[in-house]
């Protein structure tokens, strides 16, 4: 039993059934990898067989598979075009996920489950870093609030079914991600995959720029990915708390600055056209890491090395697929 703001004993995660949801997505996928080496029994539903925006197909799937560990890594995602050109996909789709899968989970005795959102549910104006006690006040980031309102929405409910029910629920809140398994589609990704595909296509396509959306004067901190699915997994075994918990890498870089990382990693020598007629969003993100790091956790994968390692996962799996061009972008 828990209550709703103490921390219990570890949880142990050996022989427990651990479903999780969104197992194709870039942080799904990084969970399934780090859960390999866990002695625990996976379990997955792909999108054609369970849709989890319906409420009766989530309860029976989950009365039927009995998972004892759930992670919610399900969510309509998508960089800051996609959120401000489809806000009802975003926040449609993320409330009846969030919403389904706790309520199941609490109806069928779920011990442990953990919600994955993002810094983007803080304030725009928050202080930097951000600590997680910003949530909720002041106003959002108007280029992502869609999704922001639903993820907001999902932390009251792990608060809401802990209070009432007792129930070990908890939320994390990751930084900018990126890794194996990214959406390198130019109109819908994070900035990470897109401008690496763009210097990929300028590189192959011998273009003497690439383009650059807003300033590049806008901070954004990234997380690999295989270090964010390290992070959850000890969560799980040590934190019990209504509040949610930031995860990030610390380091803060320029979106000029990663444009130059990446173009060093690609081997792309043309240059940046800054597009102003994109919007910045936010000017800054960095999430305050001292709660978890607190704990004992620290995230291993440098940007340098996590960029050249995705860099090697698109060329192996993506860089054939003919999506986005540099002139269109
Ligand atoms: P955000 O962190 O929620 O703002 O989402 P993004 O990862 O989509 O954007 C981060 C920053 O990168 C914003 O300032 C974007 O304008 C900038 N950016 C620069 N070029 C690109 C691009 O090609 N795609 C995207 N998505 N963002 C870009």
């Amino acid at each position: 039993m828990v209550n709703g703001n103490k921390a219990t004993a570890a949880y142990n995660l050996s022989d427990k059934r651990v479903w999780v949801a969104g197992h194709r997505g870039l942080v799904g996928s990084a969970l399934l990898r780090r859960l390999s080496r866990e002695n625990v029994e996976l379990l997955t539903a792909g999108k054609n067989v369970l849709d989890l925006r319906r409420q009766q197909d989530v309860e029976d799937w989950v009365k039927r598979e009995k998972p004892e560990v759930v992670f919610v890594a399900a969510a309509k995602v998508g960089g800051i075009r996609a959120n401000s050109t489809r806000p009802a996909d975003f926040i449609y789709d993320n409330l009846m996920i969030e919403a389904n899968v706790i309520h199941a989970a609490f109806r069928y005795g779920v011990e442990k489950l953990v919600l994955l959102g993002s810094t983007c549910i803080y304030p725009k104006l928050a202080p930097q870093p951000i600590p997680e006690e910003a949530l909720l006040t002041g106003p959002l980031e108007a280029t992502n609030e869609w999704y922001a309102v639903a993820k907001i929405a999902g932390i009251k409910l792990v608060q809401a079914y802990r209070r009432q029910h007792g129930c070990d629920f908890i939320s994390a809140q990751p930084t900018n991600l990126y890794g194996p398994g990214d959406n390198f589609d130019l109109e819908t990704s994070h900035v990470l995959p897109a401008l690496m595909r763009k210097a990929h296509d300028a590189k192959r396509e011998g273009a003497s720029a690439m383009s650059v959306w807003g300033t590049g004067t806008p901070l954004r901190e990234f997380l690999h990915v295989d270090d964010l699915a390290d992070a959850l997994v000890f969560l799980t075994r040590n934190f019990s708390d209504e509040a949610p918990i930031n995860v990030g890498s610390g380091a803060e870089i320029s979106i000029r600055g990663l444009a130059n990382a990446i173009r060093d990693v690609v081997g792309y020598q043309g240059d940046l056209i800054f597009d102003a007629s994109k919007p910045d969003g936010t000017p800054r993100k960095l999430a305050d890491i001292s709660k978890l790091e607190g704990m004992g956790w620290r995230p291993r994968i440098g940007l340098g090395e996590g960029l050249a390692s995705t860099y090697d996962w698109f060329l192996a799996n993506v860089a054939n697929e003919a999506t986005g061009t540099v002139a269109s972008a």
